[in-house]
Parts: C-alpha cells; sequence; structure tokens
C-alpha cells in the first residue's frame, strides 16, 4: 500500500513547490528577540516575530522558569481533571481573569486549542455561530466540530454581520465570533459596533485576542480596553504564545458558567495535558510585570507610530493599522519574495504573503513590530526597505504605476 501512497504524496509535495508554495523553515541559532542569529551564523534585525513586547527572552520570566522547574518540576503528565492541576494553574487562571476584567479562566495547550473547544460543548444544531470571513483557522475547525448553524460575514463589514444576524434570528442562542485583530492587515475588528449589533439582534460575542491582548489599548487589555468594553464580551480567548513571553499556551476567559461548563466538557482540556509548571509560573509573573507598569506598551506604540510615520515618509503603501502589524503593501507575489529575499541580505528578516494566504493580488510584507526595537533599528529596516524597493522599481500600487521612493 505505502508505494502508491509514497508516490502519490511525492506528486502532492511536488505540485505544492511547482505552485511556489512550498514552505522551507529558515533556521535562528539564538533565543527569540530584536537581533536574532540565523542559520549561517549572521546576525540579522528580525521583524516577523510575535515577541511584541520583547519579552520572549526576558529575564525574569526565564528566572520564574527556572525557579518552577525546581519547586514544581518539568512536566505535569496529567490532564487537569485527573491530576494535572497544579496551584500554578489556578494562580495563572486568576490572573487572566484579573488582566481582562472577566469572571474566570480556563488554560489549554495552545489557543488553537482553546478556539477547537469552545464551540461544540456551548451550541447545537439549534443555535447559530455567526463568523468573520477572515477568521484564524482554529476558530474555523473549532466551528467546523460545532453542530450550529454556520453564517459568514465579510471581514469587519457591519452591514453584512447585521444580513446575517437578521437571517439567524430563528435560532435559539447566537454567538458572533471575531479574531480581535486580523493578522495580515493589523486592523482591529470593530468591536464597539459589533456589541450594538449584538445587543440589537440579541446576540452574544466572542473575540480571539491572540495578535492584541497585550498591545492593542493603552494598557495592552486588547480590544475590550480599546473599545471600552472590559467585562462586557462573553468569551475571549487568546495565547500566551505571542506578546505574552512566546512560549505555548492558550485560555478562554470570560462568564463564569461559560468557564465551568468548558471544564466539564471541553475535549482539548478534558483530553490533553496541562502547561507545565515553568510554562505557568512565568506567565504568572508576567501578569505581575503588567499589573506594575505599561512601559512596554508605551513603547511598543510608539516604535509602532515611528515605524508607520517613516515608511510613509519614504513612500511606502502601509496598510492602515491598529496593532503591531505593519502590512507593506507590493501586491505582486514574485516582488514580495524577491524583496523579501533582498532584505535578509541587508539584515532584515522579513516574509512576504501572497495568495493564498492574502487574497490574490495583495502581496505584501508583513512587518511586526516589537517592544524590543529600538529606534535605530528601525531606522536601519525603513533605510533597507527603501535601498531594496529602489533596486526593484517598486510599483507602489498597480495604478500608480513605478515610482522612484524618496
Ligand atoms: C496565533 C493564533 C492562534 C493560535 O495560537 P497558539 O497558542 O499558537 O495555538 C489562534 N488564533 C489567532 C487569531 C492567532 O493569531
Amino acid at each position: 500500500m505505502y508505494q502508491n501512497f509514497k508516490s502519490f504524496l511525492s506528486e502532492e509535495l511536488a505540485s505544492i513547490e511547482q505552485a511556489g508554495l512550498y514552505k522551507n523553515e529558515r533556521i535562528i541559532l539564538s533565543p527569540q528577540g530584536a537581533i536574532i542569529k540565523v542559520s549561517d551564523g549572521k546576525e540579522v534585525l528580525n521583524f516577523c516575530a510575535n515577541n511584541y513586547l520583547g519579552l520572549s527572552n526576558h529575564n525574569a520570566l526565564k528566572e520564574a522558569a527556572k525557579s518552577a522547574i525546581d519547586s514544581h518540576g518539568y512536566g505535569v503528565s496529567s490532564v487537569r481533571f485527573i491530576c494535572g492541576t497544579q496551584d500554578l494553574h489556578k494562580q495563572l487562571e486568576a490572573k487572566i481573569a484579573k488582566f481582562f476584567g472577566t469572571e474566570d479562566t480556563i488554560l489549554y495547550a495552545a489557543c488553537f486549542d482553546a478556539n477547537g473547544g469552545v464551540f461544540e460543548p456551548l451550541l447545537t444544531e439549534e443555535d447559530a455561530i455567526i463568523s468573520d470571513s477572515l477568521n484564524h483557522a482554529s476558530i474555523i475547525d473549532g466551528v467546523r466540530l460545532c453542530k450550529a448553524q454556520r453564517f459568514r460575514y465579510a471581514n469587519a463589514d457591519m452591514e453584512d454581520l447585521e444580513n446575517q444576524l437578521k437571517k439567524a434570528q430563528a435560532q435559539r442562542f447566537r454567538l458572533i465570533v471575531t479574531d480581535a485583530v486580523f493578522s495580515m492587515d493589523g486592523n482591529v475588528a470593530p468591536l464597539d459596533k459589533i456589541y450594538k449589533l449584538a445587543e440589537k439582534y440579541n446576540a452574544m460575542v466572542m473575540i480571539d485576542e491572540s495578535h492584541s491582548a497585550g498591545v492593542v489599548g493603552k494598557t495592552g487589555r486588547g480590544v475590550t480596553e480599546l473599545f471600552n468594553l472590559k467585562g462586557k464580551i462573553e468569551i475571549i480567548t487568546g495565547t500566551l504564545g505571542k506578546a505574552f513571553g512566546g512560549a505555548i499556551g492558550g485560555f478562554t476567559t470570560g462568564k463564569k458558567e461559560i468557564i465551568e461548563l468548558l471544564r466539564q466538557r471541553s475535549r482539548p482540556y478534558l483530553f490533553s495535558n496541562s502547561i507545565p509548571p515553568m510554562v505557568a509560573a512565568a506567565g504568572i509573573k508576567m501578569f505581575e510585570m503588567m499589573d506594575e507598569s505599561n512601559d512596554l506598551q508605551i513603547k511598543l506604540h510608539e516604535n509602532t507610530t515611528y515605524f508607520v510615520k517613516g515608511m510613509k515618509a519614504a513612500g511606502f503603501d502601509i496598510k492602515p493599522t491598529e496593532s503591531a502589524i505593519c502590512a507593506v503593501m507590493l501586491y505582486d507575489a514574485k516582488l514580495s519574495q524577491e524583496m523579501a529575499t533582498r532584505l535578509l541580505k541587508e539584515g532584515i528578516y522579513v516574509i512576504g504573503f501572497y495568495f493564498p494566504v492574502v487574497p490574490k493580488n495583495q502581496a505584501r510584507i508583513r512587518v511586526q513590530i516589537s517592544a524590543a526595537h529600538e529606534k535605530e533599528q528601525l531606522d536601519k529596516c525603513i533605510a533597507a526597505f527603501t535601498k531594496v524597493g529602489n533596486q526593484l522599481n517598486l510599483p507602489l500600487t498597480p495604478s500608480k504605476g513605478v515610482r522612484k521612493l524618496k
């Protein structure tokens, strides 16, 4: 059997490669940070990590993790409800709820699991899920596992959301679900309007704060802070694998009864291992740091504003961003690849995104800003973009044609 399957797989792999969609992994030899060492030993400036607050290699978190290995061991070897709940897990859950102003929290091994395990226990075929068309893969998969009726609305399109809500009025319960920040454009979901529509059409709201937690809002509490809706949203999911230190772990936080039922019925929680104590301990430390100061958010917001301003002044076409994600629009897929390759030679580590990750003719380089970046590093990045852009006679938009950058 395997001989046939093997040639089938080889053909699949070849067609992925031919389509230019084969994903090669670049290897990093250093910790995550503003400067990373790549496999040829070269050091480059990193602009493609979710390390928004620069915590991935933070001393205080490393110390907390190390001491938790001594006090609580390396792993827990159990799911939560058998013997996988340590005091650290409960403390971390409480910290997350306090951070978001919610009632309770349930931890998962990853946000992929949080999203995968949230819908099916809560909703049935009598209910409706109304989902943004650009939601993360884990939300899409989670919705697939649930029998609720599915409605989809165009990205952040409130007119379409309203139409879908009207269509869903026959269902018993309605849940609107959206990413809080969309990872390819950096825009935020218009939660104020979503919330109003939810009230009008008697629906609940779920947001995934993976790219916004720690980042968006004056103190980094996410989009519920930005829109003054702290504590009002029924379900928030998020990750510990991005701004919050970047190790591993996900969570669902929100209304008490929802979290309680998830503890009883959510399959990735019931049938998968607890996060290691070192991750829980470092997470607790991280939330303590967030309580003490907003310096990292202030620096991140300053850095993002500075970078966007500089890139626009240089003539680049940047999507309006409300997060730390800056999409430098190139439109052409090949150009985005060539640009990223040349930028790496200039010591700037970025990735080009093109169809099918983004719509056709919407290729771009996604730059992710971090509180770990210093101004001169941002300047270097802008200068390298300008140099390479000029080498490539960068066409700014299809309609504007070729234009020299400043
Ligand atoms: C990254 C991401 C996830 C997955 O988080 P993990 O903890 O890495 O599984 C889920 N949802 C969104 C919106 C994300 O950006």
